[in-house]
């Protein structure tokens, strides 16, 4: 995938905050809501949302100091630092044989922890959140509070998708899970030639291979080059076992004609850190997603309607467009719900189908093409949720990780969880210091007093 994060680094803070400790984050929230003071929560800053993770006249709070990795083999968790890289935390898991439930690319952090999180292991235990067993969190006020199962279970059930709403966490706990020490992965090139094949090994992915054999992992996605007007798959696909070969469920991966592949048995740490070589630093980007129930036909359509528009902007200095297309499958729901429920909503769908979060992202060279790319790019996503609509397979979840700024990610965990989760804010922010000094990012539907 190639992102941007430009939306962070183009604000222009009034000084950057960089606490060592727990307790220096707690004195400066303590200190910043007493001054009413606006600030930004930084973990490792790819929120592709302009603020989401830094401010203009504000102080951006850079938990990058918080990189620390202590892990519990007796209780099966390893506490994070909130700052941490998602790749440091593989490399330090990976010589003891276990591993964390999160994000595959290197230098991405655990702003996932708050919002979703789709990592190798999803198929078997679920998204990042449900994998957090406790939340060390600064709360209004300054105080820090421990929220898990049994303390503050409202808090730590708000905060499995509540964003930066809620508070500053300090540190996660994550269960980690024994693995062979190496698996089997990497990434398969293919050529525009064998993209409409490619759809039908996506869709068999979404509803075959990750339900039936929860090891499987693919992060299916298209990848369009404006200046060579070419388009190409370059697919991270993963088995979790320390095998030598993809399993036969996989096989339609390497039996479809392809012009490289990466796989090889490896760590996961060397995975997340070839995945991260195709990151663009620094380019303008702009995502939009939503869900649909997993449809073989609507997933080519709609890929074939994003292709046509991207040759429409081929002109554009560094254009370059990504659709990716990840399941969630009826297991993930589940394991959310065994694992204590998430604010995500998910678990009031019909139970047997998989769903596809749809992905749509745009980057480019330069910030003044903004005007011409941002709305032309939203109004073609809005079109193709309301051509999901007309087909009747719209789920209502927008993914709050991979959200554009203005769609209404908390919104869509539907209208009860959503009081649910204002209710939860006003017992631990009755001054709304998350949603009036923290102004960045997915915020809690308009408006409680
Ligand atoms: C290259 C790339 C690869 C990605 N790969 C994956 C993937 O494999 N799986 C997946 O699920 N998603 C993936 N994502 C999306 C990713 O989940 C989100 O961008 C995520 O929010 C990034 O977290 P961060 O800490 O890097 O970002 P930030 O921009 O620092 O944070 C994102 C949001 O969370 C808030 N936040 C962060 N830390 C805290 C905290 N400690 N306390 C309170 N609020 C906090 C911030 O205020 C911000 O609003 C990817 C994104 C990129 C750009």
């Amino acid at each position: 995938m190639t992102f941007g994060v430009a939306s962070t680094a183009v604000l222009d803070p009034n000084c950057v905050f960089l606490p060592g400790t727990t307790a220096h984050v707690s004195k400066a929230v303590a200190l910043l809501g007493k001054n009413d003071c606006k600030f930004a929560i930084k973990g490792a800053g790819h929120s592709a949302i302009p603020g989401a993770a830094n401010i203009n006249d504000g102080i951006m709070m850079s938990l990058a100091r918080l990189n620390s990795t202590d892990i519990n083999m007796e209780n099966s968790y390893v506490r994070v630092g909130a700052g941490t890289q998602l790749g440091k935390v593989y490399e330090a898991l990976d010589p003891h044989n276990v591993a964390a439930v999160i994000g595959r690319f290197y230098k991405v952090g655990l702003g996932m922890a708050v919002g979703a999180g789709i990592s190798f292991l999803s198929n078997r235990e679920g998204f990042t959140i449900d994998n957090v067993v406790n939340y060390e969190v600064v709360i209004a006020g300054g105080k820090v509070v421990n929220a898990n199962a049994t303390s503050h279970p409202d808090l730590f059930w708000a905060l499995k998708g509540g964003n930066n709403n809620f508070g500053v966490v300090t540190h996660y706990h994550l269960s980690i899970f024994e693995t062979p020490g190496v698996i089997y992965g990497g990434q398969i090139t293919y050529p525009a030639s064998s993209l409409d094949q490619l759809a039908d090994v996506i869709y068999d992915y979404h509803v075959h291979q990750a339900v039936d054999d929860v090891l499987t992992h693919a992060l299916p996605q298209y990848g369009y080059n404006g200046s060579m007007n070419e388009t190409i798959a370059t697919i991270p696909v993963a088995y979790n076992d320390a095998v030598d070969e993809l399993p036969e469920i996989m096989q339609p991966w390497v039996k479809l004609p392809h012009t490289k592949s990466t796989l090889k048995k490896r760590t996961y740490g060397d995975l997340a850190t070839e995945l991260n070589e195709g990151f663009a630093d620094g380019l303008v980007q702009e995502q939009r997603v939503f869900t649909v129930y997993a449809d073989a036909q609507f997933y080519k359509d709609v890929w074939f309607k994003y292709r046509q528009w991207l040759e429409k902007y081929r002109d554009v200095p560094g254009f370059y467009g990504n659709h990716g297309n990840m399941p969630i499958t009826p297991r993930q729901v589940q394991q959310g719900v065994a694992k204590g429920g998430n604010a995500l909503g998910l678990e009031k769908g019909p139970q047997e189908k998989t769903l596809g979060i749809i992905y749509f992202g745009v980057t480019f060279d330069n910030l003044e093409d903004r005007a011409k790319v941002f709305p032309a790019h939203k109004e073609f996503v809005e079109s193709m949720i309301e051509f999901a609509k007309s087909r009747n397979v719209l789920h209502p979840l927008i993914m709050v990780t991979f959200s554009g700024y203005d769609q209404p990610a908390i919104a869509s965990y539907g209208a009860t969880n959503v009081a649910k989760l204002r209710r939860i804010a006003r017992k631990y922010d009755p001054n709304r210091v998350f949603q009036r000094l923290v102004p960045g990012g997915q915020k809690l539907p308009c408006c409680w007093s």
